[in-house]
Parts: structure tokens; C-alpha cells; sequence
């Protein structure tokens, strides 16, 4: 950690993916990755560790984000292999980044959630899905990211789509990626579209009761 400030805030981003770890409705198993940027380090969750684990273990990995960004910008293979970037002093576990770190990386906002939110992936994964997001985050910018393998191919579809503000994505058939300066901010941004794309329950015919 670079400084006390950087060290509070991983320590709070560490609370938050915790408890996001432990909510069906965002985490499936080892899915979804959370990160910090201090100064040209990205602090990401490793691959393979979970995120309701981030307050009793070690899950998040040191990556030299400028070298990853410029694989990212010439298309390099390299991009795909985010263990190649750990920063081996830093990385006491050997725990490798996860191949989404590219995703993190390209979003220039300090904190990066990435969620696999059963509300966001309802909507993600139909036909109209981006016409569908359109109308219900009025006032929120993001940007509508189709399907693409995560890695290189997920990162030059970002990279293409981003623009300047956007602190949301919606990815096609995936999930949800949220981002703003502080972990207090990213997860109000996370609980706001959260609360815009999620759609009531269905209602159930009342029962029969005779006839059962
Ligand atoms: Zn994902």
C-alpha cells in the first residue's frame, strides 16, 4: 500500500466484498472480483479466491496496471495473462490475478466492483437486453458492452465502448461492473442500479383451495 489512505480504503473495499460475497443475488461461488488502484498498483482479487472470504484471508493481488493497459492497447495476448503483471514483491502468496483484471484496469475510477448480479443478468442476457437497461438507468452513465470472452477480447470490447463519465457497465450475457473514487460511493452506485434494474416478483395465482 502506498499510503494510510490506500490502506483504509482497501481495508473498507475488504467489508464491502465480504458481505457482497455473501449475497446470492451478487456472488455465485467464486464469481466476481472487486479491486482498489493505488498510485500504478491494482489491488485485485485473486482468481479462484472468493469474496466472502476478504476479511479472514488474503484474496487480493498486486498488478502493475500501465504495462497490462498497453498489452491491452496493442491487442497483445499478453493482455490474457494478468499473472504475467503481479507484482512478485508485493505477491508474498503467489496468488494470480484474475483474468478479469483487464476489466478493472480500463475503468479509470479508483474502486471497481464487478458483480455477477442476478438482477443486471436477467436483463443482460435477453435479445433487447440494452433497450430494456435503457429504460430504467435514466440519469446513471453507462454503457452497454456485448457478450465477449473475458480477457483480451472482453477488454478491446470495453476499451471501444468507454467513455468519458461512464461509471457503469452492463455486460451482455454476464454481468454488471460499477466504479466511482471511494468504496462508500461504488457501493451506493452498486445498490442504485441494483434497485433500477431489479423487476418484482412475479405475482402467483391465488391457490384453489377447494380443489386442493
Ligand atoms: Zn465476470
Amino acid at each position: 500500500m502506498a499510503t494510510q489512505a490506500d490502506a483504509q480504503e482497501l481495508a473498507a473495499l475488504r467489508a464491502l466484498s465480504a458481505s457482497i460475497g455473501l449475497n446470492p443475488h451478487m456472488t455465485q461461488a467464486a464469481g466476481g472480483n472487486t479491486s482498489l488502484k493505488a498510485g500504478d498498483t491494482l489491488w485485485i482479487k485473486a482468481s479462484g479466491t472468493w469474496l466472502k472470504d476478504a476479511l479472514s484471508d488474503d484474496i487480493m493481488v498486486p498488478v502493475a496496471m500501465a504495462p497490462l493497459l498497453e498489452a491491452v492497447d496493442r491487442r497483445d495476448p499478453a493482455a490474457d495473462k494478468p499473472q504475467a503483471f503481479a507484482i512478485e514483491d508485493l505477491n508474498r502468496r503467489g496468488l494470480r490475478p484474475s483474468i478479469e483484471t483487464t476489466v478493472h484496469a480500463l475503468m479509470p475510477q479508483r474502486v471497481v466492483l464487478h458483480v455477477h448480479c442476478v438482477d443486471t443478468i436477467s436483463l443482460a442476457v435477453q435479445a433487447d437486453g440494452e433497450a430494456e437497461v435503457a429504460t430504467r438507468l435514466g440519469g446513471i452513465e453507462w454503457a452497454w458492452v456485448p457478450y465477449f470472452r473475458p480477457g483480451l477480447p472482453l477488454a478491446r470490447g470495453i476499451a471501444e465502448r468507454l467513455r468519458p463519465g461512464v461509471n457503469v457497465l452492463i455486460l451482455g450475457n454476464h454481468g454488471l461492473v460499477v466504479a466511482a473514487e471511494t468504496v462508500a460511493e461504488a457501493q451506493a452506485l452498486l445498490h442504485r442500479v441494483r434497485s433500477l434494474l431489479a423487476r418484482p416478483a412475479r405475482a402467483t395465482a391465488a391457490p384453489d383451495i377447494a380443489a386442493l
